[in-house]
């Protein structure tokens, strides 16, 4: 069965064909500039690339639409009908506390992600748009909804509760929900197949170092912590966002710099992170290359970044009493060998011994770390596509 895997944003939409049993993938692309022009770009193997091609896309609707009509191609197409297609997987950002898994889409189901907009209210609009988009030009095709926090919602409450008012959880829903959850859950399943366990025997610490980074801990096979929070802002510094902060700053340099909350967030989501302290880039291969040439912000940026992910490796390998198996995943984690290194230095007392020539591999599975490593170190692509389409095929079954 064919899985078309849809993560629609508000302008944009980008698209998967998948065959989860195989994990053979199809075609792919992105849909662009949605409700201004439209742009279509299209990839299948063996077929013409459409690269930005104008194609009116006035809704989402239309988005969707050529979608379709690329898949069904006679010339360009990889399927002979819309019929070949079992199932559409969504990814939507937000589920709250009220999904702990995916779940097939009814009117309940965009009830309550719905409900969630106030939790993330740029995605989550998007996403229902993208999933309605759908119901609509694909009627009687069943959809899946796959959230990036539901993999998290297993988290105990000391993990996932700020030391704050509990009115603010039980009236606000403040608390840790942790995003990132479809790429954690999906190399974390990798993860044990390579050490040929089963999820529940053994213990991971999962690094997605993108440009936006999470830590998690993964324990028979269950997040129990993860470092981004009540949003993504939260955890280890990233591309542009700033991480764990005191928030005595906030209070501080609003009152210096005569920033409003909305300005301050601005700086801490857009401005701070590896790009606001090398004052080069938010691109790792920018920052290599400038500490190459001797900059020294650059390198900095490197080293904080590479201490603040150290010390989730540490604080989880603490929280669940040991760990089988560090993983790099996504962007930064599987092509960028110095951040691995610098990851992994010191942390040889607790087990975990790279091999430098092993480490010198990208964007492949593999194990990293020395045959006698206590702790493996493995790098595993992150394949978020895939993952949705496995859960999508398993739900509609
Ligand atoms: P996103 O969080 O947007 O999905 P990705 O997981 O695609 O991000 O990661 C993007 C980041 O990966 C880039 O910003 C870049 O810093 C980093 N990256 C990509 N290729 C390399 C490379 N060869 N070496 C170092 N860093 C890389």
């Amino acid at each position: 069965m064919n899985i078309l895997v849809i993560n629609a944003g508000s302008s944009s939409l980008k698209y998967q064909l998948l065959d989860p049993e195989t994990g053979k993938l199809l075609a792919k692309g992105l849909c662009e500039r949605i409700g201004i022009d439209g742009k279509f770009t299209y990839k299948a193997e063996g077929k013409e690339t459409l690269d930005a091609v104008d194609v009116a896309m006035p809704t989402h609707s239309e988005a969707i639409q050529a979608v379709l009509d690329a898949l069904v191609d006679a010339k360009n197409g990889v399927i002979g009908s819309m019929k070949e297609i079992g199932a559409v997987g969504h990814r939507v950002v937000h589920g709250g506390e009220a999904f702990n898994k995916s779940v097939l889409i009814d009117s309940a189901v965009m009830k309550a992600i719905e409900d969630c907009i106030p939790l993330a209210p740029l995605h989550n609009p998007a996403n229902l748009t993208g999933i309605r988009a759908c119901q609509k030009v694909m009627p009687g095709v069943p959809m899946v909804a796959v959230f990036d926090t539901a993999f998290h919602q297993t988290m105990p409450a000391k993990a996932y509760m700020y030391a704050l008012p509990y009115a603010w959880y039980e009236e606000d829903k403040v608390r840790r929900y942790g995003f990132h959850g479809t790429s954690h859950k999906y190399v974390a399943g990798r993860a044990a197949a390579m050490l040929g366990k089963k999820p529940e025997e053994v213990k991971l610490i999962s690094c997605h170092l993108g440009n936006g980074s999470s830590v998690t801990a993964v324990d028979g096979g269950k997040s129990v912590d993860t470092s981004m929070g009540f949003t993504p802002l939260a955890g280890v510094p990233m591309g542009t966002r700033s991480g764990d902060l005191d928030a005595g700053i906030l209070q501080y340099e609003m009152n210096k710099r005569g920033l409003d909350i909305d300005g301050m967030l601005n700086v801490l989501n857009k401005k701070s992170g590896v790009e606001g302290l090398s004052c080069v880039s938010s691109d790792f291969r920018d920052l290599e290359n400038a500490a190459g040439k001797g900059d020294e912000k650059a390198a900095l940026a490197q080293q904080k970044f590479a201490y603040e992910v150290k010390k989730y490796v540490g604080a989880y390998a603490a929280a669940m009493g040991g760990v089988d198996a560090i993983i790099f995943t996504a962007g930064v984690g599987e092509n960028d060998k110095a951040i691995r290194a610098m990851v992994c230095e010191g942390l040889e007392y607790m087990g975990v011994k790279l091999d430098p020539e092993a480490n010198g591999v990208r964007g492949k599975e593999a194990v990293l770390s020395a045959p006698d490593s206590k702790v493996k170190v493995l790098l595993i692509p992150t394949n978020e596509e895939l993952m949705i389409a496995m859960d999508t095929a398993a739900i509609v079954k």
